[in-house]
């Protein structure tokens, strides 16, 4: 695997500048959630790191780039290619930074919509690319973060639910899986 510093060189070059201070942000984010969860700081700082590390495409790019590299595209993808950062960056974490850790991949794998009953890691890595320090979208986000500290699953659902009232309101599409993974987190909270 690539050392840290050059994975962190390499984003540097390749992400806009707010992408990459959005990316440190999570990477930092998903540490703090992984210590206070009790799992591996170093490589939920990793998956984060990672996570947007195929953002920097355009949307043509990415239906090029999954093609390529036969990975699948549903319809809405096709309708929506940048969803397709999270299967481009699953893949490109493993071939071009040399990551063969299936946790971390799959916690790049699932960062956009996550799906029900995630791992702990994919928890982590949905919820800090919602409330790392950057972001300002949702003011309830206070109240999310510590909810995040607090209770995980929590804090899942209460993203799923400003998520969904948020695209309900917009002229964006609605991944299934958003809504799968709203519905399980939702009957436990
Ligand atoms: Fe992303
Ligand atoms: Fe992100």
């Amino acid at each position: 695997m690539m050392d840290k510093k050059d994975i962190i060189k390499e984003l540097n070059k390749t992400l806009d500048h707010k992408r990459f201070a959005h990316t440190l942000g999570v990477a930092h984010t998903a540490a703090c959630l992984a210590m206070s969860e009790g799992i591996d700081p170093e490589k939920a700082f990793l998956a984060g790191l990672l996570h947007d590390c195929a953002k920097y495409m355009k949307d043509k790019e990415f239906i090029e780039y999954c093609d390529k590299n036969d990975i699948d595209i549903t319809d809405v993808e096709r309708d929506n290619p940048a969803l397709l950062h999270s299967k481009a960056g699953a893949h490109m974490a493993q071939v071009k930074y040399g990551v063969t850790d299936t946790d971390i991949t799959s916690a790049i794998r699932w960062h956009t919509t996550g799906h029900p009953d995630m791992s702990l890691l994919e928890a982590i890595i949905f919820t800090a690319d919602y409330i790392e320090p950057n972001r300002a979208h949702d003011p309830e986000l206070p109240e999310i973060r510590r909810e995040a500290f607090d209770d995980l699953d929590k804090a899942i659902c209460h993203i799923y639910r400003n998520t969904m009232d948020h695209l309900n309101h917009s002229e964006k599409t609605l991944d299934p899986m958003t809504e799968k993974a709203y519905e399980f987190y939702s009957s436990a909270h």
